[in-house]
């Protein structure tokens, strides 16, 4: 599937690039939740993280640990959010596997009111069962 990061792969459309290599690029996401919020792609094409291949997977959290630490030098945030939407019910609006890196402040306001669930008594023992004898190795 072809998407606007393919083209800011290819060059065809401009980006504010923070990093490159053979296999993934980092660039400055056009509507930041905070400046220097990046996205960090592979550039293997592949709709989301749930089927991007493994190496390409682990590429983007170790690219997004060399961002993060240079926005905290940078923009002197205080944390960093890594986040990944996968699906459109997730979120996800470009079908190629990208890696959200956000510089937070302390109180900055984002991502406010936050869907705090519960549990009923045993679900989560019975849920967390059936998710380890389901998680494929
Ligand atoms: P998603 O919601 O799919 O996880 O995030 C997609 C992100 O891509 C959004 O935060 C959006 O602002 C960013 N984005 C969409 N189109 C462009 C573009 O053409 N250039 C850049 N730099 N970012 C984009």
């Amino acid at each position: 599937m072809t998407t606007i990061f393919s083209k800011i792969i290819s060059k065809e459309v401009p980006a504010d690039i923070v990093y490159e290599d053979e296999f993934a690029l980092a660039f400055l996401d056009i509507n930041p939740v905070q400046p220097g919020h990046t996205l960090v792609i592979p550039k293997t094409p592949s709709i989301d993280g749930l089927v991007c291949g493994p190496e390409d997977l682990a590429r983007l959290i170790v690219i997004g640990q060399k961002v993060g630490l240079a926005l905290k030098e940078v923009v002197q945030c205080d944390g960093i959010n890594f986040i990944m939407n996968n699906g459109e019910a997730a979120g996800q609006e470009v079908f190629h596997t990208h890696l959200h890196v956000i510089p937070r402040f302390s109180d900055d306001g984002a991502f406010e009111e936050p869907i705090v669930g519960e549990y009923e008594e045993g679900e989560a023992t019975s849920l967390a069962d059936t998710l380890a004898t389901t998680i494929k190795n």
